[in-house]
């Protein structure tokens, strides 16, 4: 007999012939995180396990953070052919807790001398019999203690919620625009839900940026990592680009140049290193150029697919997400973004695509945009 996380995966469930390849990619996310705690990680039976790990909570913890993971259960494994031992066993599982319950059992090997229905009679039965602070209620019990009879018998009566999604890597490549924001951290991380691999670009513009303004984005990133097994990140000399725009550009498309500017720079960033799409924390209305016409003036020059995971989402529901992912402390530091350097009073919000085009004219783009791309810094986390 020993204890060991039971690990249950979600969507891959509806995957077709490729199912092998999710689940190999899925053991070996939970092989990555587990490492620090030396545990080993197996697949059987529709099942990952993992076992011998140095702190069981804290494996848990990270076990949680893999994309693909649905739920886990910290488990007793034992013999399985000898009932009474299990029903003992459940009974230890259960005698501290009062209320409802009911015993729910699979059984993936058929053999078993016993049908599940019957497990759940004999096996409910001996709890109640050992434990008399304990009532069934099938129906809406407050606890269920699970047994999956497989080549071993599994018992647990706590599920953890895990964060869902696919396995990262299974989605290809994209690479997120990363301000300091409590946006952006949020979106990179519902794209990487998706099992997609994640770089970030960050734009800074020293002086009017602060050392400190850029150590904050390097935290989110390393707190964004915990989730997307590493992160490389792109740290952008954005200053000139800026101080052109200022100086040469009228003021009310100020805000909107600066943005095509960054998307220029990350597709060109984002496909010198494979990836095939961008990712942005803009949200519909949000500010000035964030509506729709203002959101096609910058796609225009993207060249690549720009997905906005938060486009429908209100501020106090990405706020939610933040604040369980653990960004959002981080993102409430005071610290200056270059978006709020140079603002224009009156940006236009309505923005006509030839407008802009005109008004930036007088830039020299493509000698812009390759400075900026051969000066960043790249940080791998
Ligand atoms: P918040 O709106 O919470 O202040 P934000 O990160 O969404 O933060 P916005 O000004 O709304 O900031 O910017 C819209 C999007 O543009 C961001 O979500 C981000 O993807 C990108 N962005 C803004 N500033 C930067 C920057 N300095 N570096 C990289 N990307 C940026
Ligand atoms: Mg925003």
């Amino acid at each position: 007999m020993r204890q060991l996380i039971l690990v249950r995966y979600g969507e891959i469930y509806l995957k077709g012939l490729n199912r092998p390849y999710f689940i190999r990619t899925l053991v070996n996310r939970i092989k990555q995180a587990v490492r620090p705690f030396g545990g080993k990680v197996w697949l059987n039976d529709s099942r990952i396990f993992v076992s011998d790990m140095t702190d069981m909570e804290a494996c848990m913890e990270k076990v949680r953070k893999v994309f693909g993971v649905h739920s886990l259960c910290p488990a007793i494994e034992m013999d399985k052919s000898d009932f009474n031992a299990v029903c003992e066993q459940a009974a230890e599982m259960m005698k501290d807790i009062r209320g409802t319950f009911k015993v729910d059992s699979r059984r993936s090997d058929k053999r078993y001398p016993m049908t599940s229905p019957e497990i759940n009679m004999q096996l409910g039965g001996y709890v109640l019999s050992r434990c008399p602070d304990l009532k069934v209620d099938i129906h809406k019990p407050e606890y269920v203690m699970n047994v999956e009879i497989r080549d071993h018998a599994y018992l647990y009566v706590r599920v953890i919620e895990a964060v869902g999604g696919m396995p990262v890597g299974t989605g290809g490549k994209a690479t997120l625009l990363l301000s300091g924001g409590i946006d952006s951290p949020v979106a990179g991380y519902c794209i990487a839900k998706r099992g997609v691999e994640i770089s970030a670009v960050h734009f800074h513009s020293y002086p009017y940026t602060s050392e400190r303004a850029k150590e904050k984005v390097l935290t989110l990133a390393k707190q964004l990592s915990e989730y997307c097994c590493g992160i490389k990140v792109y740290v952008v000399p954005f200053t000139e680009p800026q101080l052109q725009i200022h100086e040469k550009c009228p003021e009310e498309y100020g805000t909107l140049i600066m943005r095509r500017f960054m998307m220029r720079i990350a597709a060109r960033i984002a496909r010198n290193e494979g990836s095939k799409a961008l990712i942005t924390g803009e949200s519909l209305g949000q500010v000035a150029s964030q509506t729709i016409e203002a959101l096609c003036c910058t796609d225009a020059v993207a060249d690549m697919p720009v997905f906005r995971p938060l486009i429908g989402n209100d501020k106090i529901e990405i706020i939610r997400i933040a604040e369980k992912i653990g960004t959002y402390e981080t993102s409430c530091e005071p610290y200056e973004d270059c978006c709020t350097v140079f603002t224009p009073r009156h940006p236009a919000t309505h923005p006509k695509m030839d407008h802009v085009e005109r008004a930036e004219a007088c830039l020299d783009i493509e000698a812009l945009v390759s400075a900026a791309v051969e000066g960043t810094e790249v940080i791998e986390l």
